[in-house]
């Protein structure tokens, strides 16, 4: 029988493929984890959820603040110092990738800090980060194998099975031009030194819509350019027209239904152009920010050398999280669709488990898919939209209710947004729900809980909450759903 120097191989070290490799150490495979980053932790903690979410709570308190006059409180006139804001950002990062780092060293598996390609199915070469190199070849793989000990000279790695779970990057422009012109992307939004006097944000989706608001909010002058009819097109289009209601107040200037057309420098500034409604319409500002979307990252794997089937870039999988080589699988963003660290880390355990348990395979399920933009208000949903609903022609009622009369939120003057249920028409099964408001990302957690249990409507009208709290909001949508249902038959 062939010997492998690994049960497992897991390439990339952030959300997926630390949940992967945990979960094989702790099956009792012999695990590696390759990571190729300059810095260790991740997306999620060096420049994705975590930066932003704490730049977003620095804006949440400013704004807090400035408004504090309504409930009586004098806070006075309102400064920041921008380098305190970041500073603090850092800190937290830093305290978030370190405790990764001890994670990933703490000698569960072997963790090593290298750039990985596929040299055939069960081989893949190593190339050592520069400096990084802190392994020897013996030290890994147990024996010599090419490339010096203890150098940054590549050598091989054997396994019997692979984890790839390498994430995502930043799309390519559409335009040529502005790659002349010049932009930032969320990479180096989150470590700004200095805040631009005007912005224009190209794209409507979650990443766009956060820092429009952080930006708007540390008063710099935001232009938002969405090719679609709305903001946040993966939600239901009421979230997206509640948005830019809200962004419009906040002095944000946003333009749905575009098509880029061009970008130039114009003096000092940078300036976009794009159609809308058949006109051409330019705006300048200091600086691009682009969020056009991010894809796969797997380009330089040589994943042809492994037989391994890719769309697009994105590494093709069924619900087991093996691709079409039966031993090898993938987690987390390079596979597309979801670019969410949960499902990353959901990916990673059932590729172990499947990798484990072959006869009880565990099968991903995107029933409680949840997303959360962390706006203000923000916007989260869980499972069936109306939109997809649609599509899948699936029958459904559906009930909401605004945030504008509901106890808690009056008192908190939090207005802004609605929950929403849909609910099958005969069972009254809880299909999806939707909010939009203050906490939202929080109370969605209730109707995840509540449709993981296959909770009906007439269950959640009937179930206690506490008065006068924000999550007795979904009372009332479930209230008038089951009335609906009861009147139907
Ligand atoms: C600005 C921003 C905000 C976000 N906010 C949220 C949020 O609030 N909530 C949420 O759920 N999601 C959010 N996301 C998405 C989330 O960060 C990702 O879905 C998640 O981090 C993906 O995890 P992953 O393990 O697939 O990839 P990653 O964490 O990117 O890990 C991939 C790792 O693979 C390594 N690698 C790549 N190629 C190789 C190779 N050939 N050899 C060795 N190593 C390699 C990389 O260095 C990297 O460390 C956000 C993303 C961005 C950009």
């Amino acid at each position: 029988m062939k010997r492998f120097d690994f049960d497992v191989a897991v390439i990339g070290g952030g959300s997926g493929g630390y949940a992967a490799a945990r979960t094989a150490a702790s099956a009792g495979l012999k695990t590696v984890v390759i990571e190729g980053g300059a810095e260790v932790g991740g997306l999620c903690i060096l420049r994705g959820c975590m930066p932003t979410k704490a730049l977003l709570y620095a804006a949440e308190v400013k704004h807090l603040a400035e408004h504090a006059a309504t409930w009586g409180v004098r806070a006075g006139k309102v400064t920041f110092d921008f380098a305190k804001v970041m500073a603090r950002k850092s800190a937290q990062i830093k305290d978030f990738a370190d405790f990764r780092g001890q994670q990933l060293n703490a000698g569960k598996f072997k963790f090593i800090r290298a750039h990985a390609r596929f040299l055939d199915a069960h081989t893949v070469e190593v190339t050592p980060i520069q400096g990084r190199a802190r392994h020897s070849v013996r030290a890994v793989v147990g024996q010599t194998r090419g490339g010096a000990q203890g150098t940054d000279a590549p050598y091989q790695l054997t396994a019997k099975n692979f984890i790839i779970a390498t994430g995502s990057r930043v799309a390519a422009s559409p335009l040529p031009q502005l790659d002349k012109v010049g932009f930032i992307t969320s990479d180096e939004a989150v470590a700004l030194k200095q805040l631009p006097k005007s912005l224009i944000i190209l794209g409507g989706g979650a990443i766009a819509c956060e820092f429009a608001q952080f930006f708007a909010r540390f008063g710099v002058n935001v232009t938002l350019i969405q090719r679609s009819e709305h903001i946040l097109k993966e939600f239901d289009a009421d979230a997206g027209i509640e948005i830019e209601k809200v962004f419009r107040r906040e002095g944000i200037q946003v333009f749905t239904n575009t098509k880029l057309l061009d970008a130039r420098h114009k003096g000092k500034l940078k300036s976009v152009s794009f159609g809308q409604n058949g006109k051409t319409i330019s705006v300048s500002a200091e600086e691009i920010l682009f969020a056009l979307g991010r894809v796969p990252n797997t380009a330089s794997l040589n994943l042809e050398n492994a037989g391994v089937k890719t769309e697009n870039g994105r590494i093709v999988t069924n619900h087991k999280m093996q691709t079409n080589a039966p031993h090898i699988f993938a987690a987390g963003d390079c596979t597309g669709r979801h670019e969410i660290v949960h499902i990353a880390i959901q990916q990673g355990e059932t590729a172990v488990h499947n990798i484990t348990k072959p006869k009880s395979p565990r099968r991903m399920d995107y029933r409680l898919l949840i997303s959360v933009v962390f706006t203000e208000p923000q916007v989260a949903f869980v499972g069936l939209t109306e939109k997809e609903a649609a599509v899948r022609g699936i029958k459904f009622f559906a009930a909401s209710y605004p945030f504008n009369d509901h106890g808690k939120s009056l008192i908190m003057e939090a207005k802004d947004g609605f929950v929403k249920l849909l609910a099958h028409p005969q069972s009254g099964e809880i299909l999806g729900g939707a909010c939009v408001g203050p906490d939202g990302g929080e109370l969605i957690h209730e109707i995840v809980t509540a449709m993981a249990k296959r909770m009906t409507v007439h269950e959640l009208a009937a179930m206690p909450h506490y008065h006068p709290t924000l999550a007795e909001i979904w009372t009332y949508p479930a209230e008038e759903l089951a009335e609906k249902i009861a009147e139907a038959h």
